[in-house]
């Protein structure tokens, strides 16, 4: 089998984690496989090299930026190398140049265009174990570019796309997907398996254990991906199709904070996404109300920003903060009573519902935030208990 390991930042901070996960790679590879790694920087490597841009620049270019951030998942793949060689077996690493993984030049938040695979596989047939930067790439001119946070496990997907890779192994330090934060839940329960859509849409809702973008390739290319712990080495998640369909409508429950509701009136749709486009302003659910009244749910930092610019051209905005949105994810929840039965239960509970969306794979409910744990807690309790 073709075996792709991706390991994140914390899973690789330090020598001795390092060494374990030489150990762990070699083991994997002992088993009989070709073995193929993606490697994040060092657990927050990242964050302080963007505090250091911002300490000489307030806005630092893109290119530049990028320039920058690429290098923390270098220091890894090399690093991660040498413990391999160390322990005996072949190792190389290559970054996003020395591969020519091409992206388009959106810096900061690059799309990946097309990962040759010869050198990966040419090295993997004369037994190297080959090492790969994960988050970055180059634009048609050679620069330097990055996929956006979190965006090594978009790397691990597409790697493993182009070379045909049997399985991924994304390795972190949870050991799963859980049924609701566990951070919050105290009783959250790991999922054991989940579908691809029901993957995308727990990470679109909130759920940040895996980049969206990657479960979105993993389904395209239909290649299952296994979420595991680096640090207990036991079984985690499988994101697959097949082994849901049968059972329980229900998989989890992701919730999105500091979001805020912005109502206006304007003369049509187009003028609205005008403005939204020119702010680059992601909106994370819209309504159109009566009389050409719009509204829009969106990132807080964002709102405060919107509300400027359309106070400005004259349009008088009303704002409401402290949103949250609580979402409930599983195939086919509007074929049962499922968001009928919450949505009594939040009126029971006096938990007002700013606004409610459905689609095929969740049902989501604007709340606001101070409601937020409340409401996960009760949903948590009726439908896992
Ligand atoms: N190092 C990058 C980040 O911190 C990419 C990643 O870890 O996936 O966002
Ligand atoms: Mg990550």
């Amino acid at each position: 089998m073709i075996v792709v390991q991706k390991f994140g930042g914390t899973s690789v901070k330090g020598s001795q984690r390092l060494q374990e996960v030489a150990k762990w790679i070699i083991k994997t590879k002992n088993e009989g496989n070709k073995m193929v790694v993606v490697v994040s920087a060092p657990g927050g490597m990242t964050d302080s090299l963007i505090e250091q841009a911002k300490e000489v620049n307030t806005n630092p270019k893109g290119r530049e930026l990028d320039m920058l951030l690429s290098v923390g998942e270098q220091i890894s793949a090399a690093l991660l190398a040498m413990g391999i060689e160390e322990l005996g077996e072949k190792a190389i690493s290559f970054n996003a140049a020395q591969l020519q993984l091409k992206t388009n030049d959106e810096y900061n938040n690059a799309k990946i265009l097309n990962i040759p695979s010869e050198k990966i596989l040419e090295n993997l047939n004369n037994d190297y174990i080959v090492i790969i930067t994960g988050f970055q790439g180059i634009d048609e001119e050679g620069n330097v570019t990055t996929l956006g946070r979190g965006g090594s496990d978009t790397s691990a997907v597409a790697i493993g796309a182009a070379i045909n890779a049997d399985k991924i192994e994304i390795y972190t330090d949870v050991d799963g997907v859980y049924t609701s934060d566990p951070k919050i839940i105290k009783d959250a329960k790991k999922i054991e398996n989940i579908s691809f859509d029901e993957m995308i849409e727990m990470a679109d809702k909130g759920s940040k254990v895996l980049h969206c973008r990657s479960v979105e390739l993993a389904s395209k290319y239909r290649i299952p991906i296994h979420l595991r712990s680096a640090f207990t080495w036991e079984e985690g998640t499988w994101i697959e199709n097949g082994k849901t369909m049968e059972s329980s409508d229900v998989r989890g429950i992701s919730h999105l904070n500091n979001l805020a509701n912005i109502k206006i009136n304007l003369k049509n749709m187009d003028e609205l996404v005008n403005h939204l486009e020119e702010n680059h302003i992601n909106v994370k659910s819209f309504q159109q109300l009566e009389n050409s009244e719009f509204s829009i749910l969106i990132k807080k930092e964002d709102a405060l920003r919107f509300y400027k610019v359309l106070k400005k051209i004259g349009c008088s905005p009303k704002l409401t903060d402290n949103l949250s949105m609580i979402s409930v994810v599983g195939m086919g929840i509007t074929s049962n009573n499922i968001p009928k039965k919450l949505t009594k239960i939040l009126n029971l509970n006096d938990i007002n519902i700013n606004s409610i969306s459905l689609n095929e794979t969740s049902v989501s409910y604007v709340i606001s935030q101070h409601k937020l744990n409340n409401a996960n807690a009760i949903f948590h309790c009726e439908l896992f208990k």
